[in-house]
């Protein structure tokens, strides 16, 4: 999902963007709507988490997925926290997971894995399925908080980026994953869009009838960006000409310093087709 709302806050600083009674207050108020009393709340800045596996299991999924995410994540890109205290709800299971977002949010999920509602102001987890969506829906409260309109293309293609991520010289690295079979498939048929089609999707087409389809692509453009040291560049450059290059197509050919783009779609096939997963890369 998308967050909606996405303006500037303060700059970035070390002081904590909540002060301590504004996390207690969200606590109390938090307790009260705990579905049983199997939940444990950590405070892992600037979320809250709140979890029903066993106590240490959540307090370790706080530290070693959402300390670390956040901690690496702002490092790469973003500036600014979030605007108000977002609760990372881990569901222990599916059942737990259909049962409770339906009784917290009054829907029940159409993902099995997770995902990111502004509305709620919740990430909303089925965490048996894996710690790769949650470092995926982090991202995207933290492009809401930092890069006002961005494309749903640009922040899924991060955001999926980091599902199967890890540490390459202390900075977060996302790794090759199960999209790259779907890839591989599309690139074989000639089902892929140009690169200035994908980047001129509107949201409503990115998320729309079909939508799932833009992802692998939009995953492995900013993989190969990453891969060749431009990934970062390529975001703070798109972020600061985001309006006279809203689709961020233009900032594109520019950081990769081509302008034959039906070219660079052919080498970039090539390449994609010669990625593995599991990743070799990965220890
Ligand atoms: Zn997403």
């Amino acid at each position: 999902m998308v967050a909606a709302g996405a303006e500037r806050n303060r700059p970035s600083d070390d002081s904590p963007t909540f002060t301590k009674s504004q996390y207690a207050e969200h606590i109390a108020k938090l307790r009260k709507k705990l579905p049983s009393d199997d939940f444990t709340i950590v405070v892992t800045p600037p979320f809250v988490v709140v979890g029903d596996e066993p106590a240490e299991t959540v307090r370790y999924r706080s530290e070693t997925t959402v300390k670390w995410a956040v901690e690496k994540l702002k490092k790469a890109y973003f500036t600014s926290d979030p605007k108000q205290i977002l609760d990372i709800w881990l569901f222990k299971d599916k059942e737990s997971y259909q049962k409770n977002a339906k009784k917290l949010f009054g829907k029940t999920p159409d993902t099995p894995y997770g995902y990111f509602s502004s509305q709620d102001k919740a990430l909303v987890m089925n965490i048996s399925t894996g710690s790769g969506t949650l470092v995926h829906e982090i991202v995207h409260p933290f492009v809401a908080a930092n890069f006002p309109n961005c494309p749903a293309w640009f922040n899924e293609g991060l955001g999926s980026l980091y599902e199967q991520s890890g540490e390459v010289d202390g900075k977060i690295h996302g790794f090759t994953n199960w999209r790259l079979a779907g890839l591989q498939r599309a690139i074989r048929k000639g089902n892929l869009m140009s690169f200035k089609d994908l980047c001129g999707t509107t949201d409503a087409e990115f998320y729309g009838k079909g939508g799932g389809a833009y992802y692998p692509q939009a995953r492995y453009l900013c993989y190969y960006l990453q891969q060749k040291g431009l990934l970062q560049t390529y975001y703070r450059r798109f972020l600061a000409d985001r309006e006279d290059d809203p689709t961020g197509y233009k900032t594109l050919k520019a950081v990769l310093r081509r302008d034959d783009m039906d070219k660079f779609q052919q080498e970039w096939e090539a390449y994609s087709l010669k990625l593995k997963f599991p990743d070799p890369d990965r220890d």
